[in-house]
C-alpha cells in the first residue's frame, strides 16, 4: 500500500465540510522540535485525521499519532528506546464560534488559524507529541547500564528514595553537604 503523505496545512473549515479523513505519515525531517531531544527511529511517523462537523456544529479535526523513538536515559546516558502516541482534538477558536453561544466542550484543544485561515498539522501534532514525551527518561533499572550498586552515596535516583521511605528532609540535608 502506498503511504499518503499527511498535508502540512490544512483550512480546518473546508476540510470539515468535506468531511475529510487522512490516513498517512508525516516523514520525520519535518519534526523539527523533537528531533532536538530524541532521535526518531523510524523514517516516518503515522497520523490519521478526522475532520468533521459536530452536534454543536463546531469544527472539529480528530486524530492520533504514534512514534517509535530513541530518548537518552537520564542515568545511564545510554539509549532508552520509547513508544510514543497521542490522541487529540481541535477546534478552531475563530470559525463558527462567534455564532454560537455555547461553550467550547473541554474535549477540545482550541487552535488559531493562521493568515490563510489554515492550520499547520505538522506543528500542532509534533505539539502533542512533545506532550506525550516522558518528563524524566530513564531505564528500568533492571535494563539500565547504570545498576544500584554503582550509584554513588547521595544521588537522588528514584529507586534509592523509595528503597528507604526516610524523611523527605533528610534527603535535603544530603543535598546541602
Ligand atoms: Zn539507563
Amino acid at each position: 500500500m502506498q503511504m499518503v503523505k499527511i498535508p502540512i496545512s490544512i483550512a480546518p473549515a473546508r476540510a470539515a465540510l468535506k468531511r475529510m479523513t487522512y490516513d498517512g505519515i508525516i516523514v520525520k525531517s519535518e519534526f523539527v522540535r523533537i528531533k532536538e531531544v530524541a532521535t526518531v527511529l523510524d523514517d516516518h511517523i503515522n497520523v490519521t485525521i478526522e475532520c468533521g462537523i459536530d452536534a454543536q456544529n463546531l469544527v472539529v479535526i480528530k486524530g492520533n499519532a504514534a512514534a517509535n523513538l530513541e530518548l537518552v536515559c537520564q542515568r545511564c546516558g545510554t539509549g532508552l528506546k520509547t513508544h510514543i502516541s497521542t490522541e487529540f482534538a481541535f477546534t478552531p477558536v475563530n470559525v463558527s464560534a462567534e455564532e454560537s453561544d455555547e461553550r467550547i466542550p473541554d474535549a477540545y484543544e482550541e487552535i488559531e488559524l493562521n493568515e490563510f485561515g489554515e492550520v499547520s498539522l505538522v506543528e500542532l501534532i509534533e505539539d502533542e507529541l512533545m506532550l506525550a514525551l516522558p518528563i524524566v527518561a530513564m531505564h528500568e533499572l533492571k535494563d539500565c547500564q547504570l545498576k544500584e550498586t554503582d550509584m554513588t552515596f547521595g544521588e537522588l535516583a528514584p529507586e534509592a528514595t523509595e528503597e528507604k521511605k526516610s524523611n523527605p528532609f533528610d534527603v535535603l540535608k544530603k543535598l546541602k553537604n
